[in-house]
């Protein structure tokens, strides 16, 4: 498996602030196995997107924003999906969201990379290649990872609100649907 993140490029950013999306449990639904674990699909028929990420009220509040998703997905180096599901879902996504760029740690955390969140080589990698699109960010996400993954960059975070996250307490605004970051950005 290579070191660093994958790549996938649509729209070169033109603002000079950009949104910071995770996948799972913010833009779709985390898929929910045996067990209880929170897992991703790892075919197109267990995706199921968000039905706040489908209200137009979403894309309308994003607007302005370079929209970036940042996302772990260590079941590319477990073998138990591929790079074409990343890509399926990618482009379903972009149904409705101009996305400019998808960005995706493949790797497990026993690799010992530096993309993996709460790591930041994926925020860095897109910083370093678009140094004048971060004057301001913020980041939605719905695990702690994510939100010490904001902790570490010291961005904004906002909390997409799960049932299973309801124990989680930060210091950060919550959110029940998408659109309303336009209240606090
Ligand atoms: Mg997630
Ligand atoms: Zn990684």
């Amino acid at each position: 498996m290579n070191h660093g993140p994958l790549v996938f490029d649509y729209a070169p950013p033109d603002a000079n602030r950009t949104l910071f999306l995770d996948r799972d449990g913010v833009l779709n639904e985390a898929v929910l196995r045996d067990g209880g674990e929170i897992s991703s699909p790892r075919v197109l028929s267990e995706l199921v997107l968000s039905q706040d990420l489908m209200d137009q009220k979403t894309a309308a509040a994003f607007s302005g924003w370079n929209l970036v998703i940042l996302t772990n997905q260590p079941d590319l180096e477990r073998r138990r999906t591929g790079t074409e599901l990343i890509s399926e879902i990618n482009d379903q996504i972009r149904r409705y969201l101009p996305l400019n760029l998808v960005l995706v740690c493949p790797h497990t955390g026993a690799s010992g990379c530096n993309c993996r969140k709460p790591a930041t080589a994926m925020y860095d990698y897109f910083v370093k290649r678009f140094p004048n699109c971060t004057q301001s960010s913020a980041y939605i996400g719905d695990r702690e990872t994510d939100y010490h993954f904001a902790r570490n960059l010291k961005i904004p975070f906002f909390l997409r609100r799960r049932h299973y996250n309801q124990h989680l307490q930060t210091d950060s605004p919550v959110i029940d649907h998408l659109a309303q970051i336009a209240d606090f950005l």
